[in-house]
């Protein structure tokens, strides 16, 4: 069970919230011009990422405003809570990603074909639009 930071709030348990998926996910600026192979990616591609992701969340039964969290997705460590529309807190994640890449050079075939986008950092929305057919992705 989390303990869950509201930053507007404070501490509340776990069930007060409801997960939201990855942040920092930006909608395409022209998606009429999007393949449908790259407007599925943006859609249902999200990073899985071991160690250090920044997530939203939802109080859902406190006062129902969005926020981001960075937390550690294998000790379940929360980082950085902080409002939606800000950048990622870097120096919190720097310093847990150099953790988690370590962690994960142990047992690589867990990350398996996820690890091309995950070299790429967590600007997926970028490289949809810049790429017209991400490698990783093969369907
Ligand atoms: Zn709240």
């Amino acid at each position: 069970m989390l303990l869950i930071s509201c930053p507007n709030c404070g501490s509340r348990d776990e069930t007060e919230f409801h997960y939201g998926g990855q942040a920092h996910v930006a909608y395409p600026e022209n998606p009429h011009e999007l393949t449908d192979r790259e407007w599925a990616e943006f859609l249902f591609y999200r990073d899985n990422t071991k160690g250090s992701f920044a997530e939203r969340w939802l109080h859902s039964t406190g006062c129902r405003q969005w926020f981001n969290m960075l937390r550690d997705t294998v000790t379940y460590d929360i980082q950085a809570v902080y409002p939606m529309g800000t950048p990622r807190p870097d120096a919190a994640g720097q310093r847990t990603a150099d953790t988690g890449t370590a962690s994960t050079a142990a047992d690589s075939t867990t990350t398996g074909s996820a690890a091309p986008d995950i070299s790429g950092t967590s600007t997926s929305a970028t490289s949809i639009s810049s790429t017209p057919a991400p490698e990783g992705a093969t369907k």
